[in-house]
């Protein structure tokens, strides 16, 4: 008689755990993992209008390059990865505590062929070189025109008609937000930053010297201050001589095109 009253409370209590199971997997948010790459719809997005007006409000005019005028815009991804924002937020909280709250945040872009590849693993300092102008390190701009001369790797033209100017090849650039930490300012190229320092602003002069820089620089030394945002596909538009801006893609045929879109 025992037995069987014990058995009937487990059995009852199996029941009741059971259903209690159901009731939280009913009641738990369905979690959606969102892709690494989410496509940002160029119709009332507002991510799509921040990327589209942050390149299209920082073309400037570079002396020995392309007069861009406009980008035509393909896709623009906005970049999801939740473990690269944890990495990137502990170590703004560390920088935070070595510079007494005195690390800046800034917005600034990338141009690279291994756009999209940065955009999936984020930056890695190990692939820079140590031979750059501010030595080893990731460097970024605050100008769409200045990131774009990276497109195809520095100042190189693209693979298949091996022209800076192309206008018919597709270009890859990043939005970042880059975590500066204690800036080393500094207007002439030092490839030596002293310890402490965790990026180098480099400020453009007026000085008529190739040493100096036009416009300014930003090198970021760790890859774990900087958070990929957007990854951007796009166009060149430039103006050729006193013509329109060219939008080559928007012509219909080949002999057109080659007439239009010079190759440099
Ligand atoms: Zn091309």
């Amino acid at each position: 008689m025992i037995f069987s009253i014990l058995i009937a409370i487990f059995a009852g209590w199996l029941l009741l755990r059971k259903n209690n199971e159901s009731v939280v997997e009913k009641s738990a948010p369905i979690a959606v993992k969102k892709p690494l790459l989410e496509e940002v719809s160029s119709h009332g997005s507002s991510d799509y209008f921040f990327v589209k007006t942050l390149m299209r409000n920082t073309i400037v005019r570079h002396e020995n390059n392309i007069p861009l005028t406009d980008y035509e815009i393909c896709r623009v991804y906005k970049i999801n990865n939740p473990e690269l924002t944890k990495i990137v937020e502990k170590k703004k909280s560390d920088l935070n505590w070595s510079t007494w709250w005195r690390t800046d945040e800034r917005i600034l872009f990338h141009g690279s062929p291994h756009a999209k590849e940065i955009a999936e693993t984020g930056f890695n300092v190990g692939f820079c070189s140590p031979h750059s102008m501010f030595g080893k390190g990731i460097y970024f701009t605050s100008l769409s025109s200045k990131a774009n001369q990276y497109a195809w790797g520095n100042n190189r033209g693209c693979p298949t008609h091996k022209s800076r100017a192309c206008c018919l090849c597709t270009r890859t650039m990043l939005i970042c937000r880059c975590v500066m930490g204690k800036e080393l300012r500094t207007v002439t190229p030092t490839t030596m930053v002293p310890p402490g320092y965790h990026s180098v602003v480099a400020v453009p002069t007026c000085a008529d010297d190739s040493l100096f820089l036009k416009f300014p620089e930003f090198v970021v030394l760790d890859g774990s201050q900087v958070e990929p945002m957007f990854y951007i596909e796009y166009k060149i538009l430039y103006m050729k001589q006193d013509e329109n801006p060219v939008n080559i893609t928007s012509r219909s045929t080949k002999a057109t095109e080659s007439k239009k879109c010079s190759i440099m």
